[in-house]
């Protein structure tokens, strides 16, 4: 926008521009809003879209008349297993059906590595010294509390435009037989927006690693979650990982949480035969079978595989604005500034906004004192810590399009504000 950026203008000027964005935060803060950009969460017209869900199934028995209501069945209902195998590329074995929730599917899986042990383990995780987890930052908060709450040390690595950081990968698992798995969201990842490469996919999946067990947790939670016409394609991991000799190497999650309801979808995991064989029989210590009733309702939702592209394209409809609009208030608001970086995501649920160094934090804190809730400050970071303390993770599905461009104008008035806050003291002199 013609600007000039903040670090390149005098003392004085930058002092008049701090007083500026100054005015408008007062302003911004005496309307006394109450808005939420916290979690990526469907809304409720995205919701709606569902709600013939609420009516099905019509009727209580299988294609083979086995009656969905009663025990049985572990792996879940082979037709919907089919219609996610035709989505993931693999064979309908290699898919289980579950409950709602994919993360407690990976949850369930960890835990099986730490008290058993999975197919290539020498011993359970849980007797290892040390068990280490190669982390792409800014990642998913949930995958990093979780390893964090079982003690299980995380080595973050880039994520770039294409996946993680490769080479840093590979170096990371070559010699350390400690490090036993890579969590991985290839497709419109938690928070950057990135699409794993067919590139990355193949070095992730051939590249020698020191612990035989080494796993790739592939949380292809965005897998159908477009926001253009230009639709990513998830590489083909079991594909690739079976070719270079490394069937078992990933297991990969999904679930239909924003494609249908959020808390009472379905979640699936897949994997080589003998993993999908091995995480049945620890589950069969707990569970006599999922809920087959919402599996059927969902069959008879979604019909096949295409029935769920085109319930995604409906989605689209309505959260494409709501991202255009974070683009377009942040764009106004800071274009041109140098002081803040953003993604344009093609899909899932987030954008991703570098601010300058040193000032998330301070961000996070303006917002709030203006009503407008964000996610913590590093909170894409084990830990919660972002050591340059710059990265913001904005979540603009679920509140209403006014409220997203709202919410946002307020944002860019806050990233700028602390960036002149802190290129002021760093020019030192009177404030
Ligand atoms: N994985 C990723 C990357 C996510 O962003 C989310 C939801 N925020 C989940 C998993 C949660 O999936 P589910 O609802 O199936 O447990």
């Amino acid at each position: 926008a013609g600007r000039t950026p903040l670090a390149d203008r005098p003392a004085d000027a930058l002092r008049a521009f701090r007083d500026e964005q100054q005015q408008a935060y007062d302003e911004l803060k005496a309307r006394g809003l109450a808005l939420d950009l916290t979690r990526g969460k469907p809304s409720a017209a995205q919701l709606d879209l569902s709600d013939d869900l609420l009516h099905l199934p019509t009727t209580t028995k299988d294609r083979k008349g086995v009656d969905v209501r009663n025990y049985g069945g572990l792996e879940g209902l082979a037709e919907l297993r089919e219609i996610f195998a035709e989505l993931l590329w693999v064979e309908p074995s290699q898919v289980v059906a579950g409950g709602n929730s994919s993360l407690s599917m990976m949850y369930t899986t960890i835990v099986d590595f730490l008290l058993f042990g999975g197919v290539a383990s020498p011993r359970p995780w849980g007797q290892e010294q040390t068990v280490r987890f190669v982390c792409p930052v800014p990642g998913y908060d949930r995958h990093f509390s979780m390893l964090a709450a079982f003690g299980i040390e995380m080595v973050t690595v880039e994520m770039h435009d294409d996946g993680p950081d490769m080479d840093a990968v590979e170096a990371l698992v070559r010699d350390d037989a400690s490090v036993k798995g890579i969590w991985i969201v290839p497709t419109y990842a938690n928070p950057s927006g990135a699409v794993v490469s067919q590139e990355v996919a193949a070095r992730l999946t051939a590249m020698p690693t020191a612990a035989p067990d080494f796993t790739i947790f592939w949380d292809n939670a965005y897998a159908f979650h477009h926001l253009t016409e230009d639709e990513a394609k998830s590489a083909d991991v079991l594909t690739l990982a079976a070719a270079s000799g490394h069937p078992d190497r990933p297991i990969v999650f999904a679930s239909t949480s924003k494609i249908t309801f959020a808390g009472a979808g379905v979640a699936v995991l897949a994997a080589s035969e003998a993993n999908v064989a091995w995480y049945l029989r620890h589950l069969s210590m707990g569970s006599i079978g999922p809920d087959k009733v919402n599996h059927l309702r969902h069959v008879e939702f979604f019909r096949d595989a295409d029935g769920v592209r085109a319930h995604m394209r409906r989605h689209r409809e309505i959260i494409a604005p709501k991202f255009a609009a974070v683009d377009e208030a942040l764009t106004a608001g800071l274009d041109g500034l140098g002081v803040a970086e953003w993604t344009r995501p093609t899909g899932g649920y987030f954008v991703n906004l570098d601010v300058l160094d040193g000032t998330a934090t301070r961000v996070v804190q303006l917002a709030k004192a203006a009503g407008i809730a964000l996610t913590p400050a590093g909170a894409s970071f084990p830990h919660g810590h972002d050591p340059r303390d710059r990265n913001i993770r904005l979540a603009p599905t679920f509140p209403v399009l006014d409220e997203v461009r709202t919410a946002m104008a307020g944002v860019a008035t806050c990233v700028a504000l602390a960036a002149a806050e802190r290129l002021v003291a760093d020019a030192g002199g009177p404030g």
